[in-house]
């Protein structure tokens, strides 16, 4: 049986992405080989390379003056790039600390300069996004993290400043209209909301290159890559060429403005039901609530035995919550049919009728 995977990353990916891709590492475009045993400088993967990238951009309706690129490393080697490639020699960064993700960014950042934790939730076990903080004028740039995947929280006012503004969007992006031409960098690891793990998307003003006064190793900076078309060594292929299958299924449904609306409705449903049955309650703040990660807690951990039972029943998968907060996590993310929201949501409503 097909099982309704709620897991927080790796994550769930279109039924439809997931059969092409099977088709292509057997045999890719006809070619009588598979697209992993090809060269990457081939004219069929160099279309994947470039349909991947354009599409980021039609996608993410970004203006001229943005690069695109598939690197590797995951969104942690983001946290050390980041300030490779944007802080000073001697100079300054600004952070807000909302969760663990945000905390390693900070820590890595802090091996290359004076990093200052602008904000921070952690006195709350990251429950919330900080808000009304103040932004210092004299820094290289201002960090922040769009959706906080362990603690179910997310961003709805982004910082203004005039900094340089990176965000690591690894677990909402293509989830939500955004004006993404206020960010200078963006990065997300694939493995959360595009594609498998493997390769990491990353979206960079061209014009703060260049500009530190630091010697960069060649693959820490992005400039190489800009240079050789995200090809400076071999590209992940596989993980991009999913990425790009998934990049033409959200396009087909309509782009991110129709995803969107399918997100909030599962969100809806799911947080609803959160708040009106007496067995749950939510763990995130309420107007910071993710709608990609979904935490919740039993009211009466006595009920655990027998809510465990009714989901694993309904095959559903991965809603564990993360070590750190406890309870539940249902991640919804793009291509999660409402259908299995549903279905959680029904096990939920079975859990109230055995004890009422
Ligand atoms: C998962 C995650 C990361 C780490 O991603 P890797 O690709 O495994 O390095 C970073 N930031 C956020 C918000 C995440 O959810």
């Amino acid at each position: 049986m097909k099982k309704h995977n709620f897991s927080a990353g790796p994550c769930i990916l279109p039924q439809e992405v997931l059969k092409k891709s099977a088709e292509a590492v057997i045999d890719f475009n006809g070619l009588g080989l598979s697209l992993i045993e090809i060269s990457h400088r081939s004219k069929d993967f160099v279309d994947v390379m470039e349909k991947a990238r354009s599409l980021v951009k039609e996608l993410l309706n970004l203006p001229d003056g943005y690069s695109v690129l598939f690197l590797q490393g995951g969104a942690s080697l983001e946290f050390l790039m980041t300030p490779y490639n944007l802080l000073k020699e001697g100079g300054k960064a600004a952070y807000i600390d909302t969760g663990v993700w945000a905390a390693k960014a900070v820590k890595e950042a802090k091996l290359l300069g004076d990093i200052e934790v602008i904000a921070s939730s952690k006195d709350k076990v990251y429950n919330y996004i900080p808000k009304n903080y103040t932004i210092p004028t004299n820094v290289d740039y201002v960090h922040c993290t769009s959706n906080n995947t362990i603690y179910g929280t997310q961003i709805k006012e982004f910082p203004k400043t005039d900094s340089l503004l990176v965000c690591d969007m690894s677990s909402d992006i293509f989830s939500r209209v955004l004006d993404f031409s206020k960010f200078d960098l963006i990065y997300a690891g694939a493995q959360k909301n595009m594609g498998p793990a493997g390769t990491t998307l990353v979206v960079v003003k061209d014009e703060i290159l260049g500009k530190t006064g630091r010697t960069i190793p060649a693959m820490l900076d992005y400039q190489s890559h800009i240079k050789a078309d995200s090809m400076f060594n071999t590209p992940a292929v596989f993980p991009v060429y999913v990425s790009m299958l998934t990049l033409e299924w959200i396009k087909g449904l309509g782009g991110i403005q129709a995803i969107e609306k399918l997100n909030d409705a599962k969100a809806e449903l799911l947080y609803n039901e959160i708040d009106r049955n007496p067995h749950f309650k939510g763990f995130a703040k309420n107007e910071d609530r993710s709608l990609m990660n979904v935490t919740f807690n039993l009211t009466n951990e006595a009920d655990k035995e027998a809510f465990d039972k009714l989901w694993n029943a309904a095959g559903i998968s991965g809603i564990k919550g993360h070590r750190s907060v406890g309870g539940y996590r249902a991640s919804i993310y793009n291509a999660m049919p409402i259908e299995s929201v549903k279905i959680l949501v029904d096990a939920m409503q079975q859990l109230e009728k055995q004890f009422s």
